[in-house]
C-alpha cells in the first residue's frame, strides 16, 4: 500500500526518513538487543537520545544558554494551565484571543488570577490576527499570551509583539520549527510534539531560566517547571519513544538545512496553494492576506454539499484529512514541515480539476 498525502492538523504527517530510521531501529537499538521503548529512561543509551534531542533543538533554534527545555507530557492543552500556575505572581496577564486554542489559554488562566483580554479577532471569525495598543497592556502582568499560530482558523503573528519587561509566553504548538523565530524575545515558549516535532506524548517547553522557581510552595510538584529543569526532565520517566522520534526529526532538519532552509520550502508550498485559491473561480481562502498561516491553510467553497463533496473526492484520489475543524466546517490542509512541496502541487492539480468538473 502506498502513503498517501496526509493534511491532518494533528498528529500529522513526519519525515519518511525519520520514520525508516526509526523502523530499521525498531527491535534493536545500535546493538542493545532491546527496543528503545523497553529501555531504562537512566541508561548510557537513552541518555545518549534525549541529550541529543535537546542540543540539536538547540541548535536548530539557536536557544540561548539561558533558557532551559524540557520535555514534558500533557499536551500544549497542560501547559495552558501550568503557564499560569508557575508564573502568576502578581495574578494578572494579558491576553490575546486569536482562536479556540486562545481561549482555552486564557480560560485555564481565568483560574488562577485576572485576565486582560488585550485584543480580539472573534468578531470576524478569527480570520485575521487584531492589532495591539500598547495602552491596553497591563503594566504589572506577569506575563502576555499569544497563540503563534491558530491551527484551527489558519492565522499567524508574523511580527512579535514588544511586551517591554513582561514576559512573552507563547503557544507555538503548531508552528515551531517551521520559521525561524527569535527565541531571546520570549519568556516561554511551548509546543505539543504532534505537528512538526514527532508524535504525540511530549511537549516541549523553552523556559527563560529567570522565569523557574516563582510557583507557590504547594504548586503540585509535577506541574512546577523548577523541579523538572533540576531534574533535566528526568524527575519521572519522560516519553522515552516520542523524543526518539522527536530527535530523529530534528535530525532530518538539520540534514535538510536547518530551520531557514525549511522556512523557504514551507514559503513556497504555501504561496503555491494561496496562490491557487485566490485565482480560484470556486474556491476561496477566508482568512486576510498578510496573516495567513504557512502551516494550515483554510478554505471554502461558499457551499456545504460542495465542500463534502471536494473532501470525499480528495480522500479517493489519496489526500486525506482535508475537512476543516468541526467548529469551523469548510476545508483545512495542514501542510507542516513533512508535508512535500510534491504534495501542494499533486493537490493544487487535484483542486484544479475538480473545479473543472464542479463549474
Ligand atoms: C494542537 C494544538 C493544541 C492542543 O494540543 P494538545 O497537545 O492536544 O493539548 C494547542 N494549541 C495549538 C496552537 C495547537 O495547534
Amino acid at each position: 500500500m502506498q502513503r498517501v498525502f496526509n493534511f491532518s492538523a494533528g498528529p500529522s504527517m513526519l519525515p519518511l526518513p525519520a520514520l525508516e530510521k526509526a523502523r530499521d531501529e525498531l527491535v534493536n537499538y545500535k546493538n542493545t538487543g532491546t527496543s528503545v521503548m523497553e529501555m531504562s529512561h537512566r541508561s548510557k543509551a537513552y541518555l545518549e537520545i534525549i541529550t541529543d534531542a535537546e542540543s540539536l533543538l538547540r541548535e536548530l533554534m539557536a536557544i540561548p544558554e539561558n533558557y532551559k527545555v524540557l520535555f514534558l507530557q500533557g499536551g500544549a492543552s497542560m501547559q495552558f494551565s501550568m503557564v499560569p500556575q508557575n508564573l502568576m505572581v502578581n495574578k494578572k496577564a494579558d491576553y490575546v484571543n486569536t482562536g479556540q486554542f486562545a481561549k482555552k489559554a486564557s480560560s485555564e488562566a481565568k483560574k488562577f488570577g485576572e485576565v486582560n483580554i488585550v485584543a480580539s479577532s472573534e468578531d470576524k471569525t478569527f480570520s485575521y490576527i487584531p492589532e495591539l495598543n500598547p495602552a491596553k497592556f497591563t503594566k504589572d502582568a506577569d506575563y502576555f499570551h499569544i497563540t503563534m499560530n491558530n491551527t484551527i482558523f489558519g492565522t499567524r503573528f508574523t511580527e512579535i509583539p514588544d511586551t517591554g519587561s513582561v514576559p512573552l509566553v507563547t503557544d507555538m504548538s503548531s508552528s515551531i520549527l517551521s520559521e525561524v523565530y527569535d527565541v531571546s524575545k520570549f519568556g516561554l515558549i511551548y509546543a505539543g510534539a504532534q505537528k512538526n516535532i514527532g508524535p504525540a506524548g511530549v511537549t516541549v517547553v523553552i523556559i527563560r531560566e529567570d522565569l523557574l522557581g516563582r510557583a507557590p510552595s504547594n504548586l503540585a510538584t509535577m506541574l512546577d517547571y523548577k523541579i523538572h529543569a533540576d531534574n533535566d526532565s528526568m524527575y519521572n520517566t519522560p516519553p522515552t519513544y516520542s523524543i526518539y522520534i522527536a530527535k530523529l526529526v530534528f535530525e532530518w532538519l538539520k540534514d535538510l538545512g536547518g530551520i531557514s532552509a525549511i522556512q523557504k520550502i514551507n514559503e513556497e508550498k504555501a504561496a503555491y496553494l494561496y496562490d491557487y485559491l485566490d485565482n480560484s473561480s470556486l474556491f476561496k481562502a477566508p482568512v486576510v492576506k498578510k496573516d495567513r498561516s504557512l502551516m494550515n491553510a483554510t478554505f471554502i467553497t461558499g457551499s456545504d454539499e460542495l465542500d463534502s463533496k471536494f473532501v470525499k473526492e480528495a480522500e479517493k484520489a489519496g489526500f486525506v484529512n482535508l475537512k476543516g475543524h468541526r467548529s469551523v466546517g469548510g476545508m483545512r490542509a495542514s501542510i507542516y514541515n513533512a508535508m512535500p512541496y510534491e504534495g501542494i502541487k499533486a493537490l493544487v492539480e487535484f483542486m484544479k480539476k475538480f473545479e473543472t468538473e464542479n463549474k
